[in-house]
């Protein structure tokens, strides 16, 4: 039996499908390669002892996803296919809603009449909104979203919870992340943004190698130790070993399931530039910049229960996430080739 992997060949995707096959779980990948390179698979396929079934496909097409259906034997789904950008979401709310919210609709009724009922969710702690306080547990009410994109991930938990209220036959696993970052050891995967960079570290890395002149840090004057904003920075290495707990998880037990996906530690935007400074013995030349629209002051996990049910816990500290992040980067200036 094979695990789906919708948007298996994006950032967090092309990692996580790394960690499955070299468990030696069997993989399908389907994305419609709107925001990666066809080469990130090759990329895989050098790291892994065990080869994937690869279909170029939107999830949107109710027809090319039942053709997957019929040529593959898939027990369930990790579900990561999906627009991204906080700031392009506001400018194309449509094209986000139609993606990602019609896009799951698709995805879950040909799951539906396949009878295959386990599916693993890339939500995000945006879900939490502006006014819950740090650390984040899962219990804490969510929605208060502020745009279009985390109002995409607030309705898709929606429509899971509802989905699993109507048919408890469903295994329904919401993953909330919280930053990712780095990249895989090897120097051969990692993140590869397209144009300007709104992250924090893919920006650092495009400075470093001389891309981009400097950084702008959002605001300095937030309720934080240095004033600048504080986030729960993750590997994206072990964000993907919490993908493999999570799928066991659903293979094994039918229920509604919700966990954080963080390392429980807050670093500041100067935190993250002194430690990628240290890991890469690159100055990273900054400027203070008006604050960011929509971002708040501090947002990091509790990461209690995803150790309690899963036994997972986020093991790469900060300095690893900037030497492995570093290393993609210099290595693969141009990110993935063509
Ligand atoms: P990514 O853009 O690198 O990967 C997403 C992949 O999905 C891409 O390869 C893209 O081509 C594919 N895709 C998009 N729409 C599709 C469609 N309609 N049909 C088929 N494929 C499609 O992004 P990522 O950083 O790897 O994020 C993966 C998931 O995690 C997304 O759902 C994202 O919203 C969520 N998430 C990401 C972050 C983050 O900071 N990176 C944080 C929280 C949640
Ligand atoms: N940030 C910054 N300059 C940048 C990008 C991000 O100062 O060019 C700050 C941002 O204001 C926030 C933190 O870095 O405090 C993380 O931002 P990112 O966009 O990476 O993730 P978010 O938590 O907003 O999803």
């Amino acid at each position: 039996m094979a695990i789906l992997v919708t948007g298996g060949a994006g950032y967090i995707g092309s990692h996580t499908c790394v960690e499955l096959l070299n468990s030696g779980k069997d993989v399908v990948i389907a994305d419609n390669l709107y925001n990666c390179k066809k080469s990130s698979l090759d990329r895989i396929r050098a790291l892994v002892s065990k080869d994937f079934k690869f279909y170029e496909c939107d999830i949107r097409d109710a027809e090319g996803l039942q053709k997957i259906f019929d040529n593959e034997k898939i027990d369930s789904v990790i579900h990561f296919a999906g627009l991204k950008a906080v700031g392009e979401s506001v400018e194309k709310p449509l094209e986000y809603f139609d993606n990602n919210v019609n896009g799951t609709l698709v995805l879950l009724d040909v799951m539906r009449k396949n009878n295959c009922k386990k599916i693993v969710f890339s939500s995000s702690a945006t879900v939490y909104g502006m006014n819950n306080i740090s650390p984040l547990t899962e219990d804490m009410e969510v929605g208060g979203v502020t745009n279009p994109y985390g109002r995409t991930k607030f309705m898709i938990e929606c429509i899971l919870k509802d989905l699993y209220t109507s048919d408890n036959d469903w295994s329904i696993c919401l993953l909330r992340y919280f930053n990712p970052i780095g990249a895989h050891k090897s120097g051969t995967m990692g993140e590869d943004p397209n144009g300007i960079p709104n992250n924090l570290m893919p920006y650092i890395t495009q400075v470093a190698i001389g891309k981009r002149e400097f950084l702008n840090v959002w605001g300095d004057d937030y309720d934080t130790p240095d004033g600048t904003g504080v986030r729960d920075y993750i590997h994206v290495v072990d964000l993907a070993l919490g993908h493999l707990k999570a799928v066991e998880k659903v293979e094994a037990d039918n229920g509604l399931f919700i966990y954080n996906l963080g390392t429980g530690i807050g670093y500041s935007v100067l935190d993250v530039v002194r430690a990628f400074e240290k890991a890469s013995g690159v100055k990273i030349p900054y400027k203070i910049a008006p604050r960011r629209a929509g971002d708040i002051a501090t947002c990091f996990s509790s990461s209690e229960k995803a150790l309690k049910e899963l036994g997972w816990k986020a093991e790469r500290g900060i300095e690893e996430m900037c030497e492995d992040s570093w290393r993609w980067q210099s290595q693969n200036p141009q990110g993935y080739p063509d």
